[in-house]
C-alpha cells in the first residue's frame, strides 16, 4: 500500500494523480417525505440529485478495510481512500470544499462493465455516469437492438415508436461500459489540520452500485472491480 506524507504530495499528484469527473450530490426532498428512504418512483438517483460534472484531480492513498459479510465469508467491498488537494495547478478545486456523502467520482480513462435494472416507462435512466457504450438491453432471453428498438440519449434508454419494447412497467437489464466510479460514504473533514489549512482532504469512497432501490444493494456488489 502506498504511504503518502504531505511534503511529497505534489510530486505524488503529478506522478500518480487521477483525472476525475466530480459530481456533487444534493439530497432529494423525497427522502424527507418517505420516512428517510429514497422514493423509487421519484426521478432522483437513490435519494440524490447531481450537479453537472467538474474535472478535478485527486489521488488514491490506500485501500480501506471495509468488508461485506457474504455467505462465502468476508469479502472486500472495493472501498478506497482518496486524497483530494485543495489546489491543482494553482487552481482551487471546489470539491475540496463541497465533497460530502453521496458525491460521485468518475475516473477518466478507467472503465468498468456494469449492469442496471430499469423499468419500462418508470425508470429508463441509467444511474451510472459517463456511459461509453451500451453492450446489451435484454428482458430474460430477449435482446433488443440498438438503433432499431432503442437509442441512448445522455443516460436514458429512449425506445423508438416502431421497434420492439418491453411491456409497460416491465423490468429490463442494461449492460454497459462506463467510467469506473466511486461514491463517497465518509469524509474526514479537515482532519489533517485546522479548517484554515490547505492540506489535502482524506475521503473514503466505495464503488458506486447501480441497483434497483427495491432490491438488496448487497446482492449487486461487484467485488472484481478495483481502482
Ligand atoms: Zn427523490
Amino acid at each position: 500500500m502506498l504511504k503518502i506524507t504531505d511534503p511529497n504530495f505534489t510530486d505524488v499528484m503529478t506522478l500518480y494523480g487521477l483525472d476525475v469527473w466530480y459530481y456533487h450530490a444534493k439530497l432529494c426532498s423525497c427522502v424527507g417525505e418517505n420516512n428517510g428512504v429514497p422514493d423509487s418512483s421519484d426521478n432522483c438517483e437513490m435519494g440524490y440529485r447531481y450537479n453537472p460534472r467538474e474535472q478535478i484531480r485527486l489521488t488514491r492513498t490506500g485501500t480501506d478495510k471495509k468488508t461485506l459479510n457474504m455467505p462465502a465469508g468476508q469479502i472486500p467491498d472495493g472501498a478506497i481512500v482518496l486524497s483530494l488537494p485543495k489546489y491543482w495547478k494553482k487552481k482551487l478545486q471546489n470539491a475540496w470544499i463541497t465533497a460530502a456523502h453521496g458525491d460521485v467520482f468518475s475516473l477518466i480513462g478507467k472503465s468498468q462493465i456494469s449492469t442496471d435494472i430499469l423499468r419500462y416507462g418508470v425508470r429508463d435512466k441509467v444511474f451510472a455516469f459517463d456511459i461509453q457504450e451500451i453492450l446489451s438491453v435484454t428482458v430474460k432471453n430477449t435482446t433488443f437492438i440498438q438503433g432499431t428498438d432503442y437509442i441512448l440519449q445522455d443516460r436514458t434508454i429512449t425506445w423508438t415508436e416502431d421497434g420492439n419494447k418491453p411491456d409497460d412497467g416491465a423490468a429490463y437489464c442494461v449492460e454497459f461500459l462506463c467510467n469506473r466510479q466511486y461514491i463517497i460514504y465518509d469524509k474526514d473533514a479537515f482532519d489533517r489540520g485546522g479548517e484554515g489549512d490547505d492540506l489535502p482532504r482524506k475521503i473514503n469512497a466505495v464503488i458506486r452500485q447501480y441497483v434497483n432501490p427495491d432490491s438488496n444493494p448487497i446482492d449487486a456488489v461487484d467485488t472484481k472491480e478495483y481502482l
